[in-house]
């Protein structure tokens, strides 16, 4: 068996490579509900980007901030963006969620004075 693609894994290391920097400069507990975490669900701790910026990786850290799974989609829920998936993130990428329609309400009060009218 031929496998042509070889070059697909020099992302994921760079990924893994700033993870590895935040696990140990950190101490292995949620920033946002203090779960502490160990060899063996250590998976479920993954490092969020402040700046959700995730080429933004600084040597101190300052950047960096480790959060359990569940957090780090609350943290990423506020924002609607792509990056969440792009940060090496193991879970399947979930249907793109439907954006805020901002004139949704103004179609609305177009609409109903039409019928008014
Ligand atoms: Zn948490
Ligand atoms: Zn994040």
């Amino acid at each position: 068996m031929n496998n042509p693609k070889t070059s697909s894994g020099t992302q994921r290391r760079r990924e893994e490579g700033y993870r590895e920097k935040a696990l140990k400069m950190y101490p292995w507990v949620c920033g946002r509900c203090a779960r502490e975490f160990s060899g063996k669900n250590l998976s479920q701790l993954t490092v969020h980007h402040r700046d959700h910026n995730h080429d933004n990786n600084p040597e101190d850290g300052s950047n960096w901030e480790l959060l359990c799974l569940y957090c780090h989609d609350n943290e990423h829920a506020r924002y609607t963006d792509q990056q969440y998936f792009a940060e090496g993130s193991t879970a399947s990428p979930l249907a793109p969620k439907t954006t805020y329609k901002a004139f949704g309400s103004l179609a609305d009060l177009l609409k109903g004075k039409d019928d008014i009218g």
